[in-house]
Order: structure tokens, then sequence, then C-alpha cells
């Protein structure tokens, strides 16, 4: 590695030897990766140049609407622009939504009814959507359970989704209405679901019941691969734009992606019934959000790079890590598990002390809204919470897991990892 670096990292950030050994050898293991996801990454980029094209977008698209919103072009042209990029009927982008949460949320909402099952294959869906559902929370919140809408779920096996079990509750229950699928860990310890296995999911599920609806929370997932869940069958599928999608440029938002029928439901759970996806003034946003989906496929596959440095040095450093450097990605998430406290809280502080924003604050773990155990989230972020800057997060839980995620540059999350990898082995 390049001699003046390593002397600004002895320098200026105190990295000691012993970390910036491990980091040459990490460099030396890791770079042949990056080819593939190199490849990825161009074949997006000009997936999404060419919507943009086919949208003649233009700067009359970036105007800031009022009041109603009525005939907004702008934000129209990027729900076509979404749908070209997701190769689906319909999109529903909308900085409206405050979170992904939210958008995972007005899509099961409007499309989920009274009697009608929501039934999970990929195990415990994201920590946020147990209240949504009526898993944990206070009763009578406006639940899905509170609505009479019934939940099931099964676990993964060995990682996989239980095919067997599947098959058979969805021939024996006749109520599921819709299958959701997680493609993103989440706070589990498990691989991200490839694009191939959530064709197999879909394709097996259509196979015994046309007329479920197929739904994939694709936080953290796009473009990390060439196809999206969309391109294999997903009919409806939501995420946030603080992740992947929003380029680290876009302030807020979520998008709802797939079928017109689904994403029309889901509109009428956003604003109301009868006024859907055509109302909504847009507050001078449009251009963040075109700009920053521009960038997106660029974006995205710093962070994977970023992660894939923390998978190997981490491991190298004598720490389990999920996955491994050189296995294949469907989202952007590193797992580093620490089966102790004291080093998890030093590895978050240690990002902390890496960003660029709020660098000089000590993050300690809260009671986070939305959350069963404490979390502590080490975001020193241009847009607050946003996750596609180099963040880590951890629920304060045995065997105490930290989630990294994010960097808007791979030399920034390169900075951030040395620096809380010195935390934990020398201070
Ligand atoms: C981030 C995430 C969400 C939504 O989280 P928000 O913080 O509300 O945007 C949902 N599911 C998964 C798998 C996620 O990673």
């Amino acid at each position: 590695m390049f001699d003046l670096t390593k002397e600004q990292l002895k320098n200026l950030y105190k990295i000691g030897e012993n970390v910036i050994d491990l980091y040459d050898k990490a460099l030396e293991d890791i770079e042949v990766e990056f080819k593939s996801y190199h490849q990825i990454r161009e074949y997006n980029q000009l997936k999404v140049l060419n919507a943009l094209q086919k949208e003649r977008i233009s700067d009359s698209h970036f105007t800031n609407s009022t009041g109603y919103g009525y005939a907004d072009i702008g934000r129209d042209s990027l729900d076509k622009v979404y749908a070209r990029v997701f190769n689906c009927e319909s999109a529903l982008v909308r900085p409206h939504f405050v979170s992904g949460t939210h958008a995972i949320g007005t899509a099961l909402f409007g499309n989920l009814r009274p009697g009608d099952t929501m039934f999970a294959v990929t195990g415990s869906p994201y920590d946020t959507l147990h209240s949504i559902i009526g898993l944990t929370g206070e009763d009578n919140t406006g639940s899905l359970k509170d609505y009479g809408i019934n939940y099931r779920q099964i676990d993964l096996k060995g990682g996989k989704v239980d095919f067997d079990s599947m098959e058979e509750i969805l021939r024996e229950d006749k109520s599921i209405r819709l299958v959701h699928i997680q493609r993103s860990t989440g706070y589990g310890w498990r691989n991200s679901m490839l694009i191939s296995e959530i064709k197999d999911v879909i394709e097996r599920v259509k196979s015994i019941r046309k007329d479920v609806i197929c739904f994939v929370d694709n936080c953290y997932g796009e473009f990390t691969d060439t196809l999206e869940p969309t391109d294999v069958g997903a009919d409806l599928m939501a995420g946030s734009l603080i992740k992947n999608i929003g380029g680290g440029i876009a302030p807020t938002g979520g998008y709802i992606v797939g079928k017109s029928e689904y994403v029309e439901m889901a509109s009428y759970r956003l604003t109301t019934p009868g006024l859907g996806g055509e109302c909504g003034s847009t507050f001078g946003v449009m251009r963040l959000l075109f700009q920053g989906l521009f960038l997106a496929p660029h974006i995205s596959m710093e962070a994977v790079k970023g992660a894939i440095l923390c998978s190997r040095i981490m491991e190298l450093a004598g720490f389990e890590v999920l996955p491994k450097y050189n296995e294949k990605r469907s989202d952007i998430i590193q797992a580093v598990k620490f089966n102790d406290k004291e080093k998890l809280i030093k590895f978050c502080k240690g990002i902390q002390a890496g960003s660029p924003i709020d660098s000089f604050v000590q993050c300690e773990p809260w009671e986070m809204p939305g959350y069963e155990d404490q979390v502590i989230m080490a975001a020193g972020a241009f847009v607050q919470g946003s996750s596609i800057e180099l963040s880590a997060d951890a629920p304060i839980r045995d065997p105490y897991i930290a989630y990294l995620q994010g960097g808007l540059t791979f030399d920034h999350a390169k900075i951030g990892i040395l620096i809380a990898l010195n935390k934990i082995i020398n201070e």
C-alpha cells in the first residue's frame, strides 16, 4: 500500500503497526474479489442511465410543486424511471415515506385485508416490522393484527428457505395472501438471499398458489447484483431512499415497486383511497432523488467494497464474520461477531470517530423506537441516520454482533474500519 497513506494513518490516526500489517494483507486478499463487483456496478450504471434517457428527463423535472402537488411531472417521471430500473409495471417513489419501514408498512397495509394471512418465509422479519405485524408493542395501535390480519412464519433452515414446510403451509392454509421475503440479513446471523434463491422461492410459491403476492423487503439490496427481485417474479417490493438507492444524495424517502394493481393499493394507504399517488407535493427534492438514483450503482459498490475489506481484516484479526470476503453478496451488510459487549461498543465508537460528521461525539446504547433491545448506532452522516453512509449498529444482545454498512467512498470506509479495529486491539 501507498507509503504516504501509511504515514498519515500512523501520524494522523495513530493506527498501530500491527493493524497496518493486517490491512496490507487484507487488501492483497480482497482485490480479486472486486472485479466481479465492478462489472455489476458498470451494468447497473448503464441500466439507470438508459432509464433516465428513455424517460427524457430534463431539468424541468426538478421543479418544486406545492399544495396538492397535482401533475408534478418530476414525481411522476421518477416513478417511471424506477419502474424501468426495476423492470416492473409501476412505482411509487416518495419523499413522504419517512423510512423504509414506512414504505414496507404501506405496501402491507395497502394489500392485506381482514382474514388474510401474511406468511414470512425467510424467518423473523426486520425488527421494526414487528410492531407493524403486531408481534410486539401495545394493543390497539392499528397493527395488522388489530385489523384481523394473521401472521405466520417459518425459520430458515441452515440459512436457506425451508421449502418443504413452506409448500406444505401454502397448500393447507388458504388464507395466505402474501408471502414476505427479506433479501438482506437484518439483525440476523445469516447470509443475504441471493437473487437466484429469491427466484426459486417465488417460482415454488407460484406453482402452488398463483394468486399469492410475493413481497420482497429489498432494503440494502439494490444494485448489489445485476438483477433485482422484480426481475425474477417479485410482485411487490419496497425499500428506503436513505440506503443504497438514494445514492447518499436523497435526503429522505422510500419506494414501492411492482405490479400496478398492488402498487396502486399501496398508494391508497400512503394517501387515501381515491387520491393515491396523484397527490403529494415534492418540496423541491426531485433533483436529489434523480441524482441519487444516478449515483447509486457506484455508491452501492463503494459500500460493498468497504464491507469486503471489513470482512477480511476482522477475520484476520480473529473475529467471526458473515459473509466471508469471498462469498457472493446480495446486500451491503457486514456482520462481525464479537462475543463481547465492550469490543462491540469499541468497534461502533471507532466507526463514529472515523466519521466526517459528529466524529467528536461518543455513541452510546439507547432504547430506539421500534426495537426491542437497546441499540448502539454509529452514524456520523450528512443525512441523519443514512446507512448508505458509513455506519455500524448493533442490538445489545449476546453474542454481540455489529452490523457495518455503507461508506460513500471506499477510501473513507477503510479509515473508519482501521480506527475501529485499532481501538479494539491497541486501546
Ligand atoms: C433498514 C431496513 C428496513 C427499514 O428500516 P428503516 O430504518 O425504517 O429504513 C427494513 N428491512 C430491512 C431488512 C432493513 O435493513
